[in-house]
């Protein structure tokens, strides 16, 4: 079974006492893993040496980074590369959130920059696309999500693309409370993966795990995850309530 994956985004919320404290009620669960259940904590900076010892005597718990820089290193004074997250044992980075897209002016092919480093490193990148609200009343969120997919992924080759995570996230429900239906998520994944299918053939594109992103709650998650081709969530404000986020894991397939 590909891997199903409940992907935690705390952006830039908690302190690093209540980050410690929400990793250790929901860990505290101790809900046992299936080999093909992952949990993923995307945490900020600051706090991922801790979250990563957190989290180092679980099975199949994992942490990640939100963002890293596009270059490998030298002097970008604020910035963090994927082999300094490589140095820490960070397994997972969060790369293309709708948010960086907007507000870090982030493009196609910056991300898929930081896609290779990653990859060089030995990083899963949770690779997020997704349309605004105004492409989704257009009608023409296929082919807008298969452009973000096909400039910063299809330079990737055959023996890696089954390395990687797609996270879509439709904009307009992205922290809105409005949730895609779990139709419509099923509709554009089953889209994605033909469109990866089409690139690298049937057989690596059923390999490649596709998470719904924009207001998971622990009472719509299990319906989402249930689709085919939905394989978990990227969950932002639900993923700092501990026992909401519980819940979300345990939904899980
Ligand atoms: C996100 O930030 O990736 C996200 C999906 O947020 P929310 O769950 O709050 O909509």
């Amino acid at each position: 079974m590909r891997k199903q994956i409940a992907a935690a985004n705390w952006k830039m919320n908690c302190t690093y006492q209540q980050g410690e404290e929400l990793l250790d009620n929901i860990l505290g669960a101790q809900i046992a893993l299936a080999d093909h259940q992952q949990v993923v904590f995307a945490v900020p900076f600051p706090y991922l040496i801790m979250a990563n010892s957190e989290v180092a005597d679980e099975k199949n718990y994992f942490i990640a980074a939100q963002n890293c820089y596009n270059k490998k290193s030298g002097a970008y004074t604020g910035e963090v590369s994927a082999e300094m997250l490589h140095s820490i044992g960070i397994k997972y980075c969060v790369l293309g959130h709708s948010e960086r897209r907007e507000y870090f002016q982030e493009s196609n092919s910056t991300l898929a920059e930081k896609l290779d480093l990653c990859l060089e490193y030995g990083i899963t990148p949770i690779f997020c696309c997704g349309e605004p609200l105004s492409i989704r009343e257009a009608g023409t969120q296929n082919s807008f999500v298969e452009v973000q997919l096909r400039e910063s992924l299809f330079h990737l080759s055959e023996a890696v693309i089954s390395k990687i995570v797609i996270a879509y996230e439709p904009i307009w429900a992205i922290g809105t409370g409005k949730t895609a239906t779990s139709d419509q998520a099923q509709e554009m994944h089953a889209h994605l993966r033909g469109v990866l299918a089409k690139q690298y053939g049937p057989v690596l594109a059923n390999t490649v795990p596709i998470l719904y992103g924009g207001s998971v709650k622990a009472n719509n998650a299990a319906d989402i995850f249930g689709r085919p081709d939905v394989d978990g969530g990227l969950v932002g404000g639900a993923s700092l309530n501990a026992s909401e986020f519980i819940a979300i894991i345990k939904a899980l397939k």
